[in-house]
């Protein structure tokens, strides 16, 4: 029930370190024990734990001293740190707790009482993850086109001089397809602006369905217009995907509220080898030969791909 939550406990006599293993296990805590401060610093560089129980005396390092060392180097998340003692002076609290512990027990510890700071601790922890999960969500909304779902300018103006980059480092081959749906104004003059809508999630939802997972990525260029960005593939292979593309949304029947539609798109591609040289490579330059490209195929009469190297 608690295995959300292991707890990392340092205690030097044995006696008490068996019985908080016992009364932790029991509660549905995981827990890993170690013998002093040294120790459980040790076990916690190599696992994160959430909660920490720590003797305040004890050889080697002591439990203040290793809820200092806690604090400093823990980056994963938060540590809810609750200091064992026999001490309990004023001073002594005031200590621990500049030490780092969020808390302090006076021994011999009664279970109750250890339960209900555990409690308090385990609640801090869950509103440290929705935090992070609420946090993770705005991230990716942020970097997401609302209506298509796929990547958004900002996302492109961030990653596309990474990609690139990252090629020219390793070598590899990288390519980039520019789509534009033909006479979209006019599916919108036509059909109304909610279909038009529908048609682009529709032709969104082709360009992702059609690219390897986790590799390439679509993201929204403009209004009607995509890039689809396609690492470690050479031109010729963006070229056929671009094909590959055309086809699929010239044949796809797009359902929508003002009925069946059909439409065709034009592509520019355009991509860079290995040996390309280093002046003719840049962000802006993809997407300038990529448009170019678009615009030659818009002029040969749209439901085409054209493609040039950089
Ligand atoms: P071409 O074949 O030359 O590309 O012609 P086109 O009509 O597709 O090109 P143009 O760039 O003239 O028009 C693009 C249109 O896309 C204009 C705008 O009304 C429409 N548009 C842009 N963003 C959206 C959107 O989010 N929703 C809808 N429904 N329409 C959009
Ligand atoms: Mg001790
Ligand atoms: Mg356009
Ligand atoms: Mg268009």
């Amino acid at each position: 029930m608690n295995n959300d939550f292991p707890i990392l406990v340092a205690e030097d006599n044995p006696v008490s370190r068996k019985l908080l293993e016992k009364t932790l296990t029991k509660a549905g805590y995981e827990v890993v024990a170690a013998k002093d401060g040294r120790e459980a610093l040790e076990i916690f560089r190599q696992r994160f734990f959430p909660i920490v129980l720590t003797d305040w005396m004890m050889p080697k390092m002591s439990g203040p001293e290793l809820c200092k060392a806690l604090r400093a180097q823990s980056q994963n998340g938060y540590v809810f740190m609750i200091l064992l003692t026999a001490k309990d002076s004023k001073d002594d609290i005031v200590e621990g707790l500049e030490a780092g512990a969020d808390d302090y027990l006076t021994k011999p510890f009664n279970r109750g009482e250890l339960m209900a700071r555990l409690k308090t601790g385990t609640r801090i922890l869950e509103l440290e993850r929705s935090l992070k999960k609420a946090t993770e969500e705005i991230r990716l909304l942020s970097t997401k086109d609302q209506l298509t779902g796929c990547y958004n300018r900002g996302f492109l103006t961030e990653h596309l001089p990474k990609e690139v980059k990252r090629a020219r480092r390793y070598g590899h081959e990288f390519s980039v397809v520019l789509c534009d749906i033909d006479h979209f104004k006019g599916v919108n003059d036509t059909y109304g602006h909610q279909a038009g809508d529908e048609v682009l999630k529709a032709f969104a939802k082709i360009l992702m369905d059609s690219i390897r997972n986790g590799v390439d990525w679509v993201s929204r260029y403009g209004g009607e217009e995509f890039l689809v960005v396609l690492p470690e593939t050479p031109l010729q292979g963006a070229v056929l995907v671009a094909e590959r593309l055309r086809s699929s949304v010239a044949e796809t029947t797009m359902v929508t509220a003002a009925g069946d539609l059909h439409i065709t798109a034009s592509f520019g591609v355009t991509g860079f080898f290995p040996d390309t040289p280093e002046s003719s490579v840049s962000p802006d330059t993809i997407i300038k030969i990529a448009d170019e490209q678009l615009y030659q195929a818009k002029d040969g009469g749209r439901n085409t791909v054209r493609s040039a190297p950089l």
